[in-house]
């Protein structure tokens, strides 16, 4: 018998996207040119955004939306406890300081009622995670915060996720999306701005390419060899490259088909599970129509058979693949020194941290794998 072996994620990459690097490597524009263009206008379009800015990475992606809001030293900027460590690291970036906010254990996502005891005069922003591609509650979360707090969007597991008839992404005044490969669809590394917002988005084209006046190919092709472009502002290097973007638009045209695929696995997941008492499914409120990016259930330590690392271990030992859901952030050394922390301060975040078990779900499983991981878990 062959050994059996479901990773928790993987991504679906094969001959369209050899064909499309084709042309960026046999023409020779390799970076931020005409494929991340069509990217950006491609990926915005389908989110129903005005505009979208490719960066290297989401993580790049929140900088540069936190620099264009001018986010700095003695600012203060809402983060959930329960979130991969960029949404906080972002902050610290700027020099401002994450404030966490505990999370919901139905949804994983903040709790609006805990955010008002974190306003203080310095609140300048919120960074709203759409944990595993399920849209936070942002009717909740508007109504909670005083209008002029910035609402920005980590959407990097909500490609194609909805919250009522908008699409993540739309939601605040910013958004950052990830193209790492654990994600729904994947550039390698990379990352996406949307936002509605003309100005914002003009500023942060030019800081995603040094603050320069004028991009790379508007110099290229430009009939006056001698100009180089003015710099009025500190900026970086966070451009896409052109590979990556003829990536990106291969991938973007499978998003759709990705996101019904994993919904019927979700779906199916839910029915064939919910006999199993100890392992909880995740909750998706009635306005919600999430992207699946992963399917995370918790382990209920009253009734499970095992602590949920054992579980953990005895499904590798089956060969399927299990990761907790994510992290708690406050939970990390680093923040719990920086900041003084203690993992009871958060203690949904702490709770979820400790239970969360994140089951296979990606778009090269086969219906017999998915059974396969069910009897597993029936198993125990
Ligand atoms: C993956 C992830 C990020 C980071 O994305 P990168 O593209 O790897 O920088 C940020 N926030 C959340 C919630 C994520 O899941």
């Amino acid at each position: 018998m062959t050994e059996r072996r479901i990773n928790i994620s993987e991504p679906v990459t094969g001959e369209a996207e050899w064909q499309a690097i084709k042309e960026p490597i046999e023409t020779g524009w390799l970076t931020q040119g005409p494929k991340v263009a069509a990217f950006e206008k491609g990926f915005a379009d389908f989110h129903g955004a005005q505009h979208g800015i490719a960066t290297t990475s989401c993580t790049t992606a929140l900088h540069l939306i936190l620099h264009a809001l001018e986010i700095g030293p003695g600012d203060e900027v809402l983060v959930p406890a329960f979130s991969w460590v960029a949404s906080a690291n972002v902050v610290l970036y700027c020099g401002a300081t994450p404030v966490f906010v505990d999370i919901d254990l139905q949804t994983y996502n903040i709790d609006p009622t805990k955010i008002q005891a974190k306003l203080s005069p310095k609140t300048k922003a919120i960074v709203v995670v759409h944990l595993f591609g399920l849209c936070a509650d942002m009717d909740a979360i508007r109504d909670a915060l005083p209008s002029q707090v910035k609402i920005v969007e980590d959407a990097a597991c909500a490609a194609g996720a909805k919250y009522k008839d908008a699409y993540a992404g739309t939601l605040g005044d910013a958004s950052a999306f990830s193209f790492h490969p654990r994600k729904t669809i994947t550039t390698g590394e990379g990352g996406m701005v949307l936002t509605n917002d003309p100005d914002l988005a003009e500023i942060m084209q030019k800081l995603r390419n040094h603050g320069a006046e004028i991009s790379e190919e508007q110099r290229h092709h430009g009939p006056k060899p001698y100009l180089l472009p003015d710099f009025n502002m500190m900026g970086f290097n966070y451009r896409m490259t052109d590979l990556q973007g003829a990536v990106g638009l291969s991938q973007l045209g499978k998003l759709k088909g990705f996101i019904n695929e994993r919904q019927q696995a979700a779906q199916n997941y839910r029915q064939a599970l919910a006999e199993i008492p100890w392992l909880k499914m995740p909750v998706v409120p009635d306005a919600c129509t999430p992207a699946w990016q992963a399917f995370v259930t918790w382990v209920d330590p009253k009734t499970a058979p095992l602590p949920r690392n054992e579980i953990m271990d005895v499904l590798q030992s089956k060969g399927i693949a299990t990761r907790p859901g994510t992290h708690a952030i406050h939970m990390l050394s680093y923040f719990t020194q920086a900041m003084q922390l203690s993992p009871a301060d958060y203690p949904v975040a702490m709770f979820c941290n400790d239970q969360t078990m994140a089951i296979p779900l990606h778009n090269k499983m086969t219906a017999d794998d998915y059974q396969y991981v069910i009897d597993a878990l029936k198993a125990l």
